[in-house]
């Protein structure tokens, strides 16, 4: 699709010529650029606010050596990012990624899909991302330890908690977070909310490891009832990744009665066509920290396939990509098409190219965009820094139902912004539209030097 509007042309083309050789990024934003021609239809006057302009621009884009000892008594030096891409609705709120294929790229994109996202939610929460180059696998605890500490060495006179609170990503979870707040408390002598994600012991929120792949289904679920009159009740279900999205994702589709068959990491996937069991997957990928291959080790009825992405070949009802971006690409979105599929909906972020979304959308899938979807994760972390702020805990039962409320309030947000401008049914451009609507007033409310 090319731009009817001239004035977001021109955006985008400032965008490509000041963040060359940054595909991801550009992606992100031509995709909200593209949702955004209804409303620059509808108000021209808009492009005089310069608020476009400025919400493809990050406020504070921090670059950093980390560098660390190995347990070989060697000096490995990675490079650290934190994006604080906007302010507007409340203090810069965004995950860490530790992965090799991190670069300035995808912090962008991340960061800046982060803003509409947490807009979405309804809470308090600017955009934000960070993350850095270091690949976790293989590494001890004694080295993500270090690593860890000397990351937030240099984060810490970043972050604080009104002003730039991080959470987990790929290749951070629960272990990371505790190594990244042992080192903050140790630097600021505070004990305050600065990360989420945390440990129950010191600060964090039950449901918080949940919240993101219940999340997914809770909005699927709310998708599926609004759109198509149906229900998990009875369908098979394909599921990427086999990290912390993935693995809650499977546990609640499989509560809502349907078989989730397959999961997969970055060698391959596995297939299991009585269902994949949420005990076994969950051992061998959170407590033992091993590859989805050992699962069909495990289990007689499941195979592996060597290969992440022939996971599109299986024929399922619903597909939920819960692994990394453009992890769907558009032959595969076909594949997905011809066996059936009748709803997809992003845990990951940007796990489908625009060709993708575009046969998605063609053939009448029920499409569910990630920064919409995967929602649940953000919002639990701002659960939990409601909780911080007040020195009070709530129930499981208590998060997981607010969870599911802004998840169903999410969903109708996205489905009645696109057809207020005229575009039924289409979730891409009603969360991309809902999102931005609530930052640019608060943009231009603030006027144009903040
Ligand atoms: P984890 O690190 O827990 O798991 C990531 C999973 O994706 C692993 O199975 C990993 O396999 C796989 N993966 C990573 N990179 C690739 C790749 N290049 N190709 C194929 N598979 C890959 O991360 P999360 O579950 O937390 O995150 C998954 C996705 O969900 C990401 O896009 C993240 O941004 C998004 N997300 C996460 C949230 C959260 O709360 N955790 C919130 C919102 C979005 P391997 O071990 O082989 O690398």
């Amino acid at each position: 699709m090319s731009f009817t509007s001239e004035y977001l042309a021109g955006v985008y083309e400032t965008v490509c010529k000041r963040n060359p050789g940054e595909p991801e990024f550009q992606q992100a934003v031509r995709e909200v650029l593209e949702s955004l021609e209804p409303v620059v239809a509808a108000d021209p006057s808009i492009a005089e606010t310069g608020v476009i302009d400025r919400i493809v621009e990050p406020e504070r884009f921090i670059i950093f050596r980390v560098s660390w000892v190995d347990d070989n008594g060697k000096v490995q030096v990675n490079r650290g990012f934190r994006v604080q891409f906007n302010s507007a609705i409340g203090p810069y709120k965004g995950g860490l990624r530790l992965h090799p294929s991190v670069n300035a790229s995808v912090i962008k994109f991340l960061g800046f899909e982060q803003i509409f996202k947490n807009s979405l939610t309804g809470l308090p929460i600017g955009g934000g991302k960070g993350g850095s180059d270091f690949d976790p696998k293989g590494k001890s605890d004694g080295e993500i330890m270090r690593f860890c500490q000397s990351f937030m060495t240099e984060l810490s006179k970043h972050i604080g908690a009104d002003t730039d609170v991080p959470a987990g990503d790929i290749g951070v979870g629960a272990r990371e977070i505790g190594f990244l707040y042992g080192q903050y408390k140790r630097l600021r002598n505070e004990f305050t909310g600065v990360l989420t994600g945390k440990g129950l012991t010191y600060g964090g929120s039950l449901a918080r490891t949940e919240a993101t792949g219940y999340g997914v289904c809770y909005f699927a679920e709310e998708m599926l009832k609004v759109m198509k009159n149906t229900d998990f009740g009875g369908k098979t279900v394909v599921i990427s990744g086999s990290g912390n999205v993935a693995l809650y994702a499977l546990q609640k589709a499989t509560a809502l009665g349907a078989k989730v068959v397959t999961l997969s990491d970055s060698n391959g996937y596995v297939y299991d066509p009585n269902g994949i069991d949420f005990d076994i997957a969950r051992q061998i990928k959170e407590v033992e920290r091993g590859r989805i291959s050992e699962y069909a080790k495990r289990v007689p009825t499941a195979e592996y396939h060597d290969g992440c992405r022939g996971i599109w070949s299986v024929k399922c009802d619903i597909a939920l990509p819960c692994a990394t971006q453009n992890e769907i690409n558009g032959d595969e979105a076909e594949m997905l098409v011809k066996n059936g599929c009748i709803a997809v909906a992003e845990g990951a972020n940007m796990p489908s190219t625009p060709e993708a979304i575009e046969k998605f959308q063609t053939a009448g899938v029920l499409f569910g965009p990630a920064k919409a979807a995967n929602a649940g994760g953000v919002a639990t972390s701002a659960l939990e820094m409601s909780q911080n702020s007040m020195r009070y805990s709530w129930s499981f039962d208590e998060v997981d139902s607010k969870l599911h409320d802004i998840m169903v309030g999410i969903f109708h947000n996205a489905y009645d912004a696109a057809a207020k401008y005229g575009c039924d049914g289409n979730l891409v451009v009603g969360a991309n539209i809902a999102g931005f609507t609530k930052v640019a007033n608060a943009m231009i409310a603030q006027g144009v030097c903040y």
